[in-house]
């Protein structure tokens, strides 16, 4: 009588485990002994459908031969031979059947002190480890935004926490998720100090270490404000984990830095810094790299022609999104905005074309600084138009949430193209001319008066930067109306 049962048992089991099969496993091992490497393993299939290569790191924010951090790549077991492929990260798999792969390397750490731009190379130090999915990850040759089964497994020296963007303490984690999330992840373990918390129900955690002048939980009590103020500005809770970590490192006490991760961010910070305006403002500046670009161009970045969108607009929401969440009130924005606008006006690459901008990004820090005064005025800009054109019933939120929306339903990617398109819908009638003069020319960006409402104005001076002062006693709650 149990036959039948047992028969639909079997045919269940087949029909679900493909369900279960592990497309990728990465297994992690580290001594935490001084010049020890991490040892990865990591197995996947091939068939004749593939992979066919197996990419190294590579590149990332304008660092290159990131595959420099590798070694020792081998195939452990399995029908595959690796050939060299036409570039130093590329190896080309050479199947002789069928079936299970495992292979082998060595990630070897960045030495001595942790200066900037450290986030390029992995960290690898006695006492904890700090890792980039980008700097460390060798993968199958699959489309990056596949969906995977992945399980990691994390075999790190005793009493050690792993965290990353996919969760805290776990030494196996099975996850579904893609090559391109996994290289946009953060990867920590050791002496972290780890703060759990929820944001709209959903879990999140900071990971910190070394001493600040500030303590853990005013860390993660920031970290959950702007976080939450940033996921209601997009209306976006879809993140089943957020994970930020906080890395203290050898660089100028005004120095900061940080990358935007899948589901969070990783920010390096002086040693010892207190959270005052410029940690905050870099956390808010970072977060929204969540959307832009991530979201809104499905990949890690855009092209180095589009940097004043993504840095333009993610630093006027970093500087308004402080503003709007009273981190400061608006006549300090307002005096903020201006020494932005002073600085523009006499800035030596203020009128280079887009191209030539984009080329000296990484190498012209003048150029690279551009992208961001350049896009945050034309959002102020196209803020103010929308304003106008809608009599006040929408603003730039409004084009930023349609553009979310937009590239999401038609799988798109943000261009100029589809920026000019959605302003023009928005009500920025000259958009596709403004784009030509101030982008692609270089011409300066027109500072409209109505830039921050009926509050502020800005008296003609000839040659000179336009300057805003405070012209009303509305409220600031009711000034900062404009940018709602
Ligand atoms: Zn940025």
């Amino acid at each position: 009588m149990f036959q039948p049962f047992i028969r639909a048992l079997v045919a269940f089991l087949i029909l679900v485990s493909p369900l279960f099969a592990t497309d990728l496993t990465y297994t992690f091992h580290y001594t935490g002994k001084p010049e020890s490497p991490l040892i990865v393993d990591f197995r996947f299939r091939v068939d004749s459908s593939g992979p066919k290569q197996i990419f190294l790191p590579d590149q990332y924010g304008g660092q290159k031969e990131m595959w420099r951090s590798i070694s020792d790549l081998e195939v452990v077991e399995g029908p595959i031979e690796l050939k060299p492929g036409d570039l130093p990260s590329l190896r080309t798999i050479q199947m002789k059947g069928s079936g299970a792969c495992h292979l082998r390397y060595a990630v070897h750490g960045v030495s001595g002190r942790l200066e900037q731009n450290v986030y390029y190379w992995p960290v690898l130090r006695g006492d904890y480890i700090h890792l980039l999915g980008k700097t460390f990850l060798a993968r199958p040759g699959w489309p990056e935004l596949q969906r995977l089964s992945v399980e990691l497994n994390w075999q790190l020296p005793e009493g050690w926490t792993a965290g990353n963007s996919f969760g805290l303490g776990e030494s196996t984690q099975n996850l579904s998720t893609s090559l391109f999330e996994l290289q946009q992840g953060v990867y920590v373990g050791g002496d972290f100090r780890f703060r759990r918390f929820e944001i709209h129900g959903k879990p999140a955690a900071v990971a910190l270490r070394g001493e600040w002048g500030f303590t853990d939980d005013e860390f993660a009590i920031f970290v959950r404000r702007i976080v939450t103020a940033e996921r209601a500005f997009w209306n976006d809770d879809s993140f089943p984990f957020y994970f930020v970590t906080l890395l203290p490192v050898d660089i100028p006490p005004a120095s900061f830095a940080g990358v935007g991760r899948w589901n969070g961010f990783a920010a390096f910070m002086p040693k010892g810094v207190g959270l005052d305006y410029s940690f905050r403002y870099l956390l808010s500046h970072e977060l929204f790299h969540t959307w832009n670009p991530t979201k809104l161009s499905h990949s890690a970045g855009v092209p180095p022609t589009l940097y004043w969108f993504s840095e333009g607009f993610t630093d006027y929401y970093a500087y308004l999104l402080l503003m709007l969440e009273r981190f400061e009130t608006f006549p300090e924005y307002v005096d903020r905005m201006n020494g932005i606008i002073a600085r523009y006006w006499t800035w030596a690459t203020r009128n280079m074309p887009n191209e030539a901008a984009a080329r000296l990004y990484y190498s012209n820090p003048e150029a690279q600084k551009l992208a961001y005064f350049r896009g945050m005025l034309v959002a102020l800009n196209w803020n103010a138009a929308i304003r106008e054109a809608s009599h006040g019933k929408s603003s730039l939120n409004d084009l930023m949430r349609a553009l979310k929306q937009r590239t999401e339903e038609k799988q798109e990617v943000i261009t100029q193209a589809v920026l000019v398109a959605e302003a023009k819908r928005w009500g920025v009638v000259n958009a596709d001319q403004q784009m030509v003069s101030w982008i692609d020319h270089g011409d300066t960006v027109e500072i409209r008066k109505d830039s921050f409402g009926s509050c502020a104005t800005s008296s003609p001076r000839t040659g000179e930067a336009p300057q805003f002062r405070i012209t009303s006693d509305m409220a600031p709650t009711a000034c900062d109306r404009w940018f709602r």
